[in-house]
């Protein structure tokens, strides 16, 4: 596990105001600290930093583009090995009082004091309380019962290359926050004639680097990834893995870019989903969350009501909201 952060970077002006005023949303919201310039400089472990001063940040992180001019750094996150750490939630659950079906849920219905879930393998289960937590398909469950909520889906990729020049050693996982444009020179062009369809396209902010321990390509290496389409599309797609470095598949998230954690019917049916851009660290805490709540010992927080109407938050449709932040 790796606790170096989240730091987004911007070159530009509007970039840095618009981080300026994300830092004093998130320690507004989350009560943590927020470090200015050279007091942000430091390896921390709770609050946020916003860096403007280039001179101090350059020094800091010194294989950053001279084009950096500030960033802002989410101390309290990190990365670990995801396979690691799933196949130990398994066994740890192996060794409990969990029972596992594994099948697809086809129907969900409600009434009277039970909620039945029928699989495709014919069965059913019958219980008190279901959460639904289907991640990309919990829009499609949710229509069985009538409750439409305004998921939406961003295709997203992920890229493992050698990292030749080690330009990530000791680097957080850093995003840079501005829109750019794919420019190839006449060289690469004749390598790659098929990157000619690409020239000019302008991708979304956030694209995202971090160093990788992947058996893919070997030690070490850099694992790099974007939302290249952030319009919402009408329905999800299935994950469609292309050969061993590249993957394709779906974000799935509120326009607010908040999670769904909470009640859907009182007592009955409960929601953890539209998790993108939060990613398994987060999804642990929202998993105890909602496990808490549906065992009435404990609220979980409004913001992630799923069914907060998303008319209240005046720029949740910003472009600039969209990916990761
Ligand atoms: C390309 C890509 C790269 C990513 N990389 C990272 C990363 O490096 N780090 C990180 O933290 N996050 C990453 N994420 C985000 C992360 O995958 C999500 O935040 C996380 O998986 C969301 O968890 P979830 O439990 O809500 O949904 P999911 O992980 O999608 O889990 C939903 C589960 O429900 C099951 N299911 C769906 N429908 C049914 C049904 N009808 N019946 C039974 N089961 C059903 C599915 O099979 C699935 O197992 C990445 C996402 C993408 C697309």
């Amino acid at each position: 596990m790796q606790t170096r952060g989240y730091a987004f970077f911007s070159q530009l002006d509007e970039g840095s105001e618009q981080m300026q005023l994300l830092a004093m949303e998130q320690a507004d919201l989350s009560k943590k600290p927020l470090y200015q310039d050279s007091e942000g400089l430091a390896l921390r472990f709770d609050g946020a930093s916003f860096i403007r001063d280039a001179q101090e940040l350059h020094h800091f992180y010194p294989n950053l583009s001279p084009a950096i001019r500030s960033a802002l750094v989410f101390h309290r996150c990190g990365w670990f090995r995801t396979g690691e750490y799933l196949k130990s939630m398994l066994f740890e659950a192996m060794a409990s009082r969990f029972t596992f079906a594994r099948a697809t849920v086809e129907e969900l219905n409600w009434g009277n004091s039970k909620v039945t879930l029928k699989l495709d393998d014919g069965t059913a289960i019958v219980a008190d309380k279901v959460i639904i937590c289907a991640g990309q398909y919990s829009q499609a469950l949710l229509q069985r019962i009538d409750i439409n909520l305004p998921i939406a889906y961003e295709s997203h990729s992920k890229v493992v290359l050698p990292d030749l020049s080690r330009s990530l050693s000791g680097m957080p996982f850093s995003f840079y926050a501005d829109t750019f444009e794919l420019n190839f020179n006449a060289e690469e062009l004749a390598a790659e004639p098929a990157l000619a369809g690409l020239q000019g396209q302008a991708l979304p902010g956030h694209f995202h680097v971090r160093e990788n321990w992947s058996d893919v390509l070997g030690e070490p290496s850099v694992q790099a990834l974007w939302t290249y389409d952030c319009e919402p599309m009408d329905e999800p797609h299935p994950y469609y893995p292309d050969g061993s470095v590249t993957h394709t598949g779906i974000y799935t998230k509120m326009p607010d870019n908040l999670p769904c954690i909470g009640t859907l019917v009182s007592g009955k049916i409960y929601i953890n989903s539209a998790l993108s851009g939060f990613g398994y660290m987060f999804s642990q805490q929202a998993s105890e969350l909602i496990a808490r709540h549906c065992m009435d010992d404990g609220d979980v927080p409004t913001i992630f009501d799923p069914l907060r109407s998303i008319d209240t938050i005046g720029d949740s449709l910003s472009p600039h909201r969209r990916g990761q932040m």
